[in-house]
């Protein structure tokens, strides 16, 4: 089968900003040196980014799991404008097409049954779902929100001024313009887009499924870390409309606990949780699944062992039976 034309845009930003980051960024540490203050333009742009993304465009946006307040929406929608992944609304329609069609080739837009290249990087780089670029029918609701309207119109000069200007503006008044440009722009965007899009790929391989095992999606604890709390995903996938994506009081999830803060400040409200009854009953019949095949893998080892040996007393009876046949008949000596 032919393979759908190459996306040059996508192609050469993925490629473009991964070799800059490579080469610039080590040689950078040998000829400038190493800076603190680069260090943490680094991190502070990087979670900035990072979690517009997860509570912004994923949770807030493409599960409507809670409401916002403009100011915390406007703020989303800058940071997801300086996360580099195309604007909410466009987002939002590709993530519910993922949620709605998972695992399926065709119609799942990242789908892991195609492989772990595709579902990580693979999709953008052709043209495989080109009749849905300007079809935003699945987000008719977020067509209605001024913020994500006018981040989707403005996006180009947005993520311009996001990912150029910011890092410059850091660079001029931290006095290391380059490294600002390098750290704060480049490696920033590889390292936020290759982890946003290990969601897409190794939570659909990696870790364990805790509630259900009709998608292919993982709770993954390290991805989690990696993620503001987003590798919680067999738990997202089940219950997708639930802000949380880590329940427990120890999951790792800075997502949830944003929205939360947000929440005591009456910036965000109508918090949706599933009921923890359903989230017990799911967790319940996988332990139970899991306890069944375990058991049964265990009966078909024992069986396995047992007819080995049956078959070795066998043969070895057969040998014996031979032994004797083959003797001279010492009757009548
Ligand atoms: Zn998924
Ligand atoms: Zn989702």
């Amino acid at each position: 089968m032919k393979k759908p034309p190459i996306i040059w845009l996508n192609t050469s930003l993925f490629s473009i900003t991964f070799l800059v980051a490579a080469i610039g960024v080590p040689w950078y540490l040998i000829s400038a040196g190493f800076s603190w203050s680069l260090l943490i333009a680094f991190v502070v742009l990087a979670i900035y980014a990072g979690i517009s993304i997860t509570a912004g465009y994923h949770r807030l946006w493409s599960h409507r799991a809670y409401e916002a307040h403009w100011s915390v929406r406007l703020l989303f929608a800058l940071g997801g404008a300086l996360a580099l992944q195309n604007s909410a609304l466009h987002w939002s329609s590709d993530h519910r097409e993922h949620h709605k069609h998972v695992d399926h080739d065709e119609k799942d837009p990242y789908s892991i049954s195609r492989g772990f290249w595709f579902a990580h990087i693979g999709w953008m780089l052709r043209e495989y779902h080109e009749h849905r670029y300007n079809d935003y029918s699945n987000v008719k609701d977020l067509q209605k929100d001024k913020i994500v309207m006018w981040q989707h119109k403005y996006y180009l000069p947005l993520t311009l001024f996001m990912n150029i200007g910011v890092p410059l503006i850091i660079g001029f008044a931290i006095g290391h313009v380059w490294g600002a440009v390098l750290f704060a722009g480049f490696l920033r965007i590889v390292v936020g887009h290759h982890t946003t899009f290990f969601i897409n790929s190794l939570a659909h391989i990696w870790g364990k499924q805790t509630y259900t095992d009709k998608n292919s999606a993982r709770d993954n604890g390290f991805l989690a870390f990696l993620t503001y709390g987003e590798g919680y995903h067999n738990f997202h996938h089940i219950f997708s409309g639930d802000y949380r994506n880590g329940i427990r009081w120890y999951h790792f999830d800075p997502s949830k606990w944003l929205i939360k803060t947000f929440a005591w400040f009456g910036l965000a409200k109508n918090l949706k949780k599933a009921k923890p009854y359903q989230i017990k009953k799911a967790r319940l019949e996988m332990a139970i699944k899991r306890l069944s095949t375990r058991q049964s893998t265990m009966a078909q080892r024992l069986r396995e062992k047992l007819e080995a040996q049956y078959d070795a007393l066998l043969e070895e009876l057969q040998a014996q039976l031979r032994v004797q046949n083959q003797r001279p008949d010492r009757q009548g000596d």
